[in-house]
């Protein structure tokens, strides 16, 4: 590894700059959690590397014109005790809760979850299930991309190389919208998940679902909205036989998504036990089921 020089920006546009410079042997780094790995391990070799580290705007999190703006540089820590996320959707509070250690949640950061894409990232079903997306911004501008559409494979997304991920918007849901996340893992700590889940659920006057969001991550090469299951359970009358309905499905949609490879049984059972969990932390919740 031979790094020919280290930027410092303080401002987006700065960092754009340098990035412009030579965007293709150029890194980025936030938290450095997966990308210091990643350079000590040589499977990458930029000879520039980009600190947003200094770049005040990108921490964060405001209330704006019905959204959530957090910026790429917020950590797991500063996420999980923000008043605005855990009054508007805690299912990302609790996403951050469930990410590593104290020491990696005080580093890393979700606009570093985003970019490194991994097949078991905790923030991304969260994300996905609140319909959040990403603004990238280069030379050539700003562009918002959903989140679903980032995502192309494991460790694969659609930034380009001279764009940074600036910011994170979330719409914010609706009055009686309930959501939770759930992760699976070997352990209760430190654990990367066997799969992860995000789930809204908005709740009608007469008692019948409406809009459902449902994602699940580490069951695929990239995490994904279930879509299947919400047609499933929107406008229906709550019954358990529905969740048992619902549960099912979602474990055949996994168990087709993973076809032969080896774990595909395995996650096929725990994505019904993780719909369960989820399903009854809502009805806690809400008191209605
Ligand atoms: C011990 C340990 C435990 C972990 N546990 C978990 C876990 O439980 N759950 C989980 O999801 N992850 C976990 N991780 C992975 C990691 O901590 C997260 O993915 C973290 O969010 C990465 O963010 P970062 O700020 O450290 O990114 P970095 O490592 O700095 O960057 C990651 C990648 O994203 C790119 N990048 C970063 N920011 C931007 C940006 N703004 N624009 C464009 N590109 C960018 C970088 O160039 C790099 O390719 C763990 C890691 C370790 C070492």
């Amino acid at each position: 590894m031979r790094i020919l020089d280290y930027f410092q920006p303080a401002t987006v546009e700065e960092a754009i700059e340098d990035l412009c410079k030579s965007p293709h042997t150029t890194k980025i780094l936030a938290g450095g959690t997966d990308l210091i790995i990643q350079l000590r391990e040589g499977k990458l070799a930029p000879e520039y590397i980009i600190d947003l580290g200094y770049i005040a705007e990108l921490r964060g999190i405001a209330e704006k014109d019905g959204t959530l703006v957090i910026g790429s540089m917020t950590t797991y820590t500063v996420i999980e005790n923000d008043p605005l996320i855990r009054k508007y959707m805690p299912l990302l509070a609790l996403a951050a809760s469930s990410v590593g250690s104290p020491q990696i949640r005080n580093t890393g950061t979700i606009g570093g979850n985003l970019a490194n894409a991994a097949t078991a990232a905790d923030s991304i079903p969260a994300l996905l299930a609140l319909e959040a997306k990403v603004v990238l911004t280069s030379g050539r501008g700003e562009r918002e991309v959903a989140v679903g559409d980032l995502l192309i494979g494991s460790n694969k997304t659609n930034i380009a190389s001279d764009e940074i991920l600036t910011y994170i918007v979330i719409p914010l849901p609706p009055s009686f919208t309930y959501g939770t996340f759930v992760k699976l893992g070997r352990r209760k700590a430190l654990a990367i998940a066997r799969l992860n889940l995000g789930l809204t659920v908005n709740l009608k006057d007469n008692g019948e679902l409406g809009k459902v969001t449902l994602a699940v991550g580490a069951v695929g090469a990239s995490a994904y909205r279930v879509v299947q299951v919400e047609k499933l359970l929107e406008g229906q009358k709550v019954t358990s036989e529905l969740f048992t309905a619902a549960g099912k499905l979602l474990a055949q949609v996994v168990a087709d998504k993973l076809g032969s490879r080896p774990t595909a049984a395995y996650k096929k059972t725990i994505s019904k036990a993780a719909f369960k969990r989820a399903i009854a932390k809502i009805g806690t919740e809400c008191g209605r089921w």
